[in-house]
């Protein structure tokens, strides 16, 4: 598969749980990727940027009600040190955000064209606005509900934007099949399951004619 990008597309984690990435980001697919440098993937302990002596990064609300709200030092400081030391020709700063816009495949592809992608993952009942008013050049949402943290949503956008790097899926798939997604089967053609009838492979899927196989899978798909 001929791979057309050189740099790697740089993710920078703003979070202050980095362990929580361990798991996920040494298996498989991006282990391949960042070993091959397509990808690669920073971590910044927000805890190490607090001002604090305690190490704290967050603070009651102004106008009071429940919970404590990140600040704004901690996430301008690891910010400014990105700047200085490994910023990027093309960079974008994502907020992520319950009421930011929602991620789709689209919004994947055209970040893909970044050379850094800088993330920022709230906690707590959210991120200080003035991150949103001043530093963030977008805020993004994975979907309409509440998680407990910006780091499930910092895994989903990483992958689904990595998808879009070329050589990234690797010789298996291309680029041009992540454009839609058709219902698949593989062996074996009957499965039997303890009760009943056998489940089958719609026979079309068996019959060897290509033409009648790529109108079944446009049947059966959904473009993204
Ligand atoms: N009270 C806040 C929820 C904060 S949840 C509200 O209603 O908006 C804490 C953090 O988790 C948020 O700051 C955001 O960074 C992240 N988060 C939670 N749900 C998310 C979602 N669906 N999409 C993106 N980020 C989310």
């Amino acid at each position: 598969m001929k791979v057309k990008k050189t740099k790697p597309i740089r993710f920078d984690i703003l979070t202050i749980f980095p362990k929580i990435f361990d798991s996920y980001f040494g298996e498989s697919l991006f282990k391949r990727a960042v070993i091959a440098g397509l990808v690669q993937i920073v971590f910044h302990d927000l805890r190490q940027f607090s001002l604090n002596r305690h190490k704290k990064v967050d603070d009651t609300p102004f106008g009071g009600g429940p919970g404590m709200v990140m600040q704004v030092e901690p996430i301008y400081g690891a910010l400014e040190e990105i700047k200085k030391k490994n910023s990027k020709k093309k960079k974008r700063i994502i907020l992520f955000s319950t009421r930011g816009k929602k991620l789709n495949a689209s919004i994947a592809k055209r970040l893909a064209g970044y050379d850094q992608l800088v993330l920022i993952c709230g906690r707590y009942e959210g991120v200080d606005e003035r991150v949103a008013e001043n530093l963030a050049d977008e805020e993004i949402s994975i979907g309409d509900y509440v998680l407990s943290g910006g780091e499930l949503p910092a895994m989903v956008l990483v992958e689904a934007v990595s998808r879009f790097v070329p050589g990234f899926l690797g010789k298996y798939e291309s680029l041009e099949e992540v454009k839609g997604s058709y219902a698949v089967y593989t062996k074996p053609e009957v499965f039997k399951p303890t009760k009943g009838k056998g489940w089958k492979v719609p026979k079309v899927l068996l019959s060897g004619n290509h033409k009648k196989i790529a109108e079944w899978r446009k049947d059966n798909s959904s473009s993204t």
